[in-house]
């Protein structure tokens, strides 16, 4: 087991130090910002979506590695999905942190968020649940942050 926590911290720190998709993203079709008072992370999250896919996505800001390499993890984990998809990846990735250290995680759940699973270990730390779910809120949020209808004249 505790190989299994190295490698988990391995991930983690590797997606903080080399984050995926971060930076910005010119031809996105809506965004959102993320805040966590709590630890102080900050990110502003920028989708391109296409035909209700997300086609682009890039994070920006700063913040603790547990919530630098999530919205790492994320964006690599939705970018060319649906959004229907990526909500019902919110959503299992929530139930995975949120359930209690000495509760199994559904087994549903956690074959679903693959990768994601190297975040689990924040359960451990009820803190820290905030700065991982962190981007999962801001992304529902830019998804949820239509663009404005186009003009017809
Ligand atoms: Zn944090």
């Amino acid at each position: 087991m505790q190989d299994l926590n190295d490698l988990y911290q391995e991930v983690i720190l590797d997606h903080n130090r080399r984050p995926r998709n971060f930076g910005p993203l010119p031809d996105a079709t809506q965004s959102a910002k993320g805040h966590n008072p709590l630890c102080g992370d900050r990110l502003t999250l920028s989708l391109k979506v296409e035909a209700d896919r997300i086609t682009g996505i890039s994070f920006e800001g700063s913040g603790c590695a547990i919530s630098k390499s999530s919205a790492s993890l994320m964006t690599d984990a939705v970018k060319g999905m649906t959004l229907d998809e990526a909500i019902t990846l919110f959503d299992r990735f929530h139930l995975m942190v949120t359930t209690p250290i000495d509760e199994p995680i559904d087994k549903d759940a956690e074959a679903a968020v693959g990768k994601l699973a190297v975040l689990a270990g924040v359960r451990e730390f009820p803190a820290r649940v905030k700065c991982a779910s962190l981007p999962w809120h801001t992304l529902k949020a830019a998804i949820t942050n239509a663009p404005e209808p186009a003009k017809t004249e």
